[in-house]
């Protein structure tokens, strides 16, 4: 028999693990299944915008998250051989202008904080080497279909949230077959002890260089110990999963000196590991979810990483979803459905936005020339501000459109 008040979620990533804890915040008993057996050191640097941060630290998570975090000072947009194109300014401003800070952070630090919490969280319960692969709708909620530990095994709740990522098992069992679209980059990715690095790259701001074909964009992680690299360039061969080892000679060899400045090139050059994943996206759902069961995160709508929204996103999912069934919590369907209501434009609207930012970032010839001159006009804040949509969004703006 179900607790009337339990909610599976599939997926401690970013998203299932904050939707636990929103979940837990409005009474809900949360049992979270991950498909590993530990939850991997590994992943890239995470941006935290004031959209993310404010829900992070409204879930209590500030001080937790803190002794991790960089506050970037300023966001830097270059050209390949270093030009600067145009500076705004980050630090103490977004708190300012939309009530929230902007952070950077390591997505094991990010992730690390979140178990951390939900450990402490007596209603959730997490189980590791849990891999969902099926439901089933009964009179009282549903049956969750789990293998843990070559044992076939059983949960029961009012709903089910498929927070399982880019790959999702939910989401093919909810019927979708549209499977994720390789953009043809891939992301190479590293991290290099701070006091290896030049030091106006080991300064707290958000580097990005824009050159032909590629780009790169870096920051300090680990509370400034070290500085996380990320290189995006053409690829015809995606490997499968988020840690594909790469060899940093090859990546060296794709940022000739004679058109990348050489402060880059000595960032490259410093770091000892390599790791690559393939990226995707995925067209936007017509919709997600189907009775007591929704997709939450990648799950629902992968997105390229040109405007660092992913995680962001499914922070703000994990809020709404919170939100809805509070709202509703004996009718989760209804909860349901308001919750994928209230998302599916504003995702769609980032998917494509992040799309838009992958062509401008990659152009080559006279339109790379342009853009130079556009980045160059513009005035700095400008850069951010043209963001307010994104930044300035509030799970206030979501509960508004919930009416009983
Ligand atoms: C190991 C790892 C490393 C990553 N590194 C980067 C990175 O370097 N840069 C970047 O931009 N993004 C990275 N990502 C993706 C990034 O975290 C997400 O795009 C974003 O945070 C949205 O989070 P999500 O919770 O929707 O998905 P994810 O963070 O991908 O989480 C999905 C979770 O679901 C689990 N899962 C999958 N299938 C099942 C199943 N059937 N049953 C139960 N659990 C299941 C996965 O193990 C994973 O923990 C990484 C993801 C992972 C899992």
């Amino acid at each position: 028999m179900a607790s009337s008040r339990t909610v599976v979620v599939a997926g401690a990533g970013i998203g299932g693990l904050t939707a636990a804890l929103a979940l837990a915040k409005h009474n809900f008993r949360v049992v979270l299944l991950e498909a590993a057996e530990r939850l991997e050191e590994t992943g890239a640097g995470i941006q935290l915008s004031p959209n993310a941060s404010r829900i992070l630290i409204a879930l209590g998570l500030r001080e937790r998250l803190e002794p991790h975090i960089v506050v970037p000072e300023e966001l830097r947009v270059m050209s390949a051989s270093g030009r600067m194109l145009a500076r705004a300014p980050l630090g103490a401003d977004p708190e300012a202008r939309y009530g929230a800070p902007y952070w950077v952070i390591h997505r094991c630090d990010l992730q690390a904080a979140l178990v951390e919490a939900v450990a402490a969280t007596p209603d959730i319960a997490l189980h590791l080497g849990t891999r969902v692969e099926d439901f089933a709708c009964d009179r009282n909620g549903l049956t969750v279909a789990a293998h843990r530990g070559g044992l076939s095994i059983d949960d029961h709740g009012i709903a089910l949230i498929g927070a399982d990522g880019l790959w999702s098992t939910l989401r093919r069992r909810l019927g979708h077959r549209a499977v994720p679209r390789f953009a043809g980059h891939a992301a190479w990715r590293a991290l290099v002890p701070a006091e290896a690095v030049p030091l106006e790259l080991s300064a707290p701001a958000i580097n990005l260089w824009l050159g032909s074909r590629a780009h790169l964009v870096s920051y300090p992680v680990r509370a400034a110990r070290m500085v996380n690299a990320v290189a995006i360039l053409r690829d015809t061969a995606p490997a499968p999963g988020w840690s594909a080892p790469a060899d940093g000679h090859e990546l060296l060899a794709r940022f000739p000196p004679a058109k990348w400045q050489a402060s880059v090139r000595a960032l490259l050059g410093a770091a000892e590991h390599w790791q690559k994943w393939a990226l995707h996206d995925c067209a936007p759902l017509r919709r997600w979810g189907k009775g007591p069961v929704t997709l939450l995160g990648d799950a629902a709508h992968p997105m390229l990483p040109y405007l660092a929204q992913g995680a962001a996103m499914a922070i703000e999912d994990a809020a709404v979803l919170g939100d809805c069934l509070a709202f509703t919590p004996d009718d989760p369907e209804s909860a349901l459905r308001a919750y994928e209501k209230s998302r599916r434009g504003r995702t769609t609207q980032v998917q494509r936005a992040a799309r838009r930012n992958g062509i401008v970032y990659h152009l080559g010839g006279a339109a790379a020339w342009l853009r130079a001159l556009a980045l160059l006009a513009m005035p700095g804040p400008r850069l951010i501000r043209r963001y307010d949509w994104v930044y300035g969004w509030k799970p206030a703006d979501a509960r508004s459109t919930l009416t009983r």
